[in-house]
Order: C-alpha cells, then structure tokens, then sequence
C-alpha cells in the first residue's frame, strides 16, 4: 500500500499520523486501522475532444474512513494529480470533519487535467464520465463529493445531473457546492474564504494587533478571493496576491475589485497593473501581519520556513506546511499558526449544512448559516487552543490529536467487524 501511494503529501500526512499516535501512546493495531484509507478506486476516462479525439484521463477517488457516516471531500481537477496526494487530503479530511464534530469520514477525488486547456463542452463530458465511473462507489449515505481546485458550482451541478440520471430521479445530495437552484445552500461558495476571514479576525483580536493588518494571500481561487474580500471588508490592507501566473505586491494595498476584473477579462493575474510583480515564492517571504497560503499544499517548506514574516499563519489551502517546515516553526512561537484542518474547515462545515437541507428538503437562511458557521468555528477555535495549552503542544498538533482521537474512539465503540 505504501508503494501504491508513494506520493510526498500522503508521506507528509503519514508523518503527521505517526507523530500524533506516538504523543497519543495509540496501540499499534489501531494505528494502521485509522491511518490507511479504506478504499480508493482509480479509473481511466475516455473523453471526446472536440477535435474528434479521443483522450484518456486518469481519475481517483478515496474514501479514508467509513466508520462515522458517508465519506465527505472535494473534487480536484488538476495535471498533478497522483493516487497519493488525493489519500493525503483525504485522510486530511478525516481528521478536519472529526475536529468540528461532523459525522463524516474524509474523502477526496481527482482526476489529473489542466481544466484551462479544456473546453466547457470537453470539462462537462469528463465530469460526467468520471460520475458515472464513481456511481457504484458514491451515494448520499456513502460518498458526497464538492468542489475544489479546479472544480466549481458548474462541475457539481453536471455531477449531480449526472448521477440523478442514473439513479432515476433527482439526488441534490449527491454534491454539495452546487448552484443554489439546484439545492445548493446559500453561503457555500463563499464559506471557506469568509471561514478563513472569521478565524484570522478572532486571532487578531486575541493577539491584540491593530485592525488593519497587512494581508498576503497566496492563490486567488475560490478560497483565497473570499478570503481577501472578507478581510478587506473588515479594514485589512490586502498587499500581496498570487495565482498561477505569478505574484503581485503592493505596501500601500491593492485594488481587488480592478483585480477580479482584470482576472475576469484575462483569466489570470499576469500583467496587473496594481503593483510590482513577484513569483510565489518571492511573494510568500515578503513582510505582512497575515500570510494565507490559498493554492497548493507543500508550500511552505524547511527553504523559506525561516524566512517568512508574519505574525499570523492562516493554512486556507490543504497541507501547505511541510513536516520540516513545521519543526522550523515551532522555533518561531512569533508566529501563531491556525492549522488547516481548522482554518478551512468552513467549506465542509457549510457542505454539511447543505447535505442536511438537501436531506430535509427545508432550506436555512444566509445569515442562519453563517451564525451556524461562525458558532462551530469559533468553539473549535477555542478548544483547539485550549487543549495547546493544557498539553504544551503546538496548534496543529493539538487540532490533529483532537480529531484522530475522536475516530479512534469510534472505532474502538463500533468493535471490529466480524
Ligand atoms: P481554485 O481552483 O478556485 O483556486 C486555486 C488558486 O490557486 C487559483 O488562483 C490558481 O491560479 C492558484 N494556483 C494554482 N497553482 C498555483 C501555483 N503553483 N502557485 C500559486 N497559485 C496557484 O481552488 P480553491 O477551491 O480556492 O482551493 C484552494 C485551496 O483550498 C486548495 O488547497 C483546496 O484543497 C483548499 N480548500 C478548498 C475548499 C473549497 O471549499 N473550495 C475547502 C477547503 C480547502
């Protein structure tokens, strides 16, 4: 199995596993029964080009642990895709449902594609292949998929038609980040960035900084515009933005607004004209009060881990700090660290409130959901901190031990089947 998901971010995941079931004494039995992933599918995706063509896609599911209720996580178009990477932001997932109390195991999906290279009518015909490869393995009660890099409201809206189809009837519970006249929830699509905001302004407000922070977001998807936008709505100057295409940087503050429409018209950042362009990595080292990693995991690493400045870490993006990355930080107690399956557990906790709506077919109120929202995250906030510092141990430590324990705990009350 190993072998099968040699990938460095599920070598990382494991790493972080290991050394919380070692702080946690866990018995070895139960040690492989939580960390290994329950059942990964792998298939190919023949999809018509609109040349005529005919390509071949590779697609993954994971679905970490079933010991809880259905298995939750996103949906990743990307060309790096790998078997291991997607059973890393699984058991990720494992562990951030766990932590807010959610009853879910984690789960993830890709498929390895550049979604700009391909046309709509080429991204609807490979979503609705790989769905209907997934139906055997995904349900309502088994499996909810939603979007994340690479995917949006659109792929979840062909993925739901897609699967209702063959089902027979219309199954909104299928996915979650749908369009809201699908069944959608309200709030969803903007959960995650404005999840991020809320706790980086609680952190803020602990730490005692002044509210007009300076702000560096790295990513400027889904994720990391809803955060920008959250944060600069509540005064904080968003200096240092990047995506694909590279960084820009601007002490006095950019204009997101001329952002996101030069990101409409041009697809991506390049060529801004806002401020002075930088790469990633230079973006990442620059001075600010907050760095939001917002894109790709692994990118703080044990290279500029030293180098950073910031006072607050907000992890928007799934696995950004390398193991070695967080040894270095652990050194720097200047930086608080609000780890990932904390900070961007805003998405799934919205995406469980639209499973629920969808299950009940009785739909909440935007600002229902966002009290909801803040409530969990707020509480989970605070018992992540309280328990760092009644244990001794740092923030993603203790949100991990949080969250193993709990799936520990049920699988230990469930027993071992037969
Ligand atoms: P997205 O596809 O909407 O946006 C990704 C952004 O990252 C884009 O701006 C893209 O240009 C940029 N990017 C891609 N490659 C990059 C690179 N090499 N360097 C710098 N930037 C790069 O994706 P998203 O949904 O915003 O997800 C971003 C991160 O947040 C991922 O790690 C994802 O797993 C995590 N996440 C997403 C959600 C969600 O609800 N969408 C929930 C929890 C966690």
């Amino acid at each position: 199995m190993q072998r099968l998901l040699s990938h460095p971010a599920y070598k990382m995941a494991c790493d972080q596993f290991d050394a919380v079931a070692d702080f946690l004494d866990m018995p070895v039995a139960l040690r492989e029964r939580t960390k290994l992933p329950k059942r990964m599918l792998t298939v190919s995706l023949p999809v018509k080009m609109d040349s005529g063509e005919v390509k071949v896609f590779l697609g993954h599911r994971v679905q970490h642990h079933l010991t809880l209720g259905p298995t939750k996580g996103g949906l990743r178009f990307h060309q790096d895709v790998e078997l291991g990477e997607v059973a890393a932001l699984a058991m990720w997932m494992s562990w951030k449902c766990a932590l807010a109390d959610l009853p879910y195991g984690g789960a993830k999906g890709g498929v390895q594609v550049n979604p700009r290279e391909l046309s709509t009518a080429e991204l609807e015909r490979l979503t609705r292949r790989y769905t209907s490869e997934m139906v055997p393995f995904i349900g309502p009660q088994t499996d909810v998929m939603a979007p994340d890099m690479g995917t949006n409201e659109q792929v979840m809206a062909w993925m739901m038609d897609t699967y209702s189809h063959q089902i027979g009837h219309a199954v909104p519970s299928i996915v979650t980040g749908k369009p809201v006249s699908l069944g959608g929830s309200l709030g969803r699509k903007e959960a995650t960035g404005r999840g991020v905001a809320f706790l980086i302004n609680r952190v803020v407000d602990m730490l005692k900084m002044p509210g007009d922070c300076r702000v560096i977001v790295q990513g400027f998807g889904n994720v990391g515009s809803y955060a920008a936008l959250a944060l600069a709505k509540f005064g904080s100057r968003i200096t240092g933005v990047s995506d694909v295409s590279g960084g820009v940087f601007n002490p006095k503050g950019i204009d997101l607004v001329a952002l996101q429409e030069h990101i409409e018209r041009k697809g991506v950042l390049a060529d801004f004209k806002g401020g002075d362009h930088l790469s990633n990595e230079e973006l990442l080292v620059q001075p600010c009060d907050v760095l939001v990693p917002a894109a790709l995991d692994q990118v703080i690493t044990e290279k500029n881990a030293g180098k950073i400045q910031c006072r607050i870490l907000a992890e928007a993006a799934n696995g950004p700090t390398t193991v070695a990355a967080d040894a270095i930080l652990r050194q720097r107690p200047e930086i608080f660290v609000i780890p990932d399956i904390l900070c961007n557990s805003g998405g799934v906790i919205v995406s469980y409130f639209e499973w629920v709506q969808d299950l009940q077919s009785f739909f909440w109120s935007e600002q229902e959901i966002f009290d909801k929202l803040y409530r969990i995250l707020g509480t989970t906030l605070d018992t992540v901190l309280r328990e760092a510092k009644a244990k001794n141990i740092d923030h993603r430590t203790a949100a991990l031990s949080l969250g193993i324990q709990k799936v520990v705990r049920a699988k230990q009350l469930r027993g071992l089947f037969p």
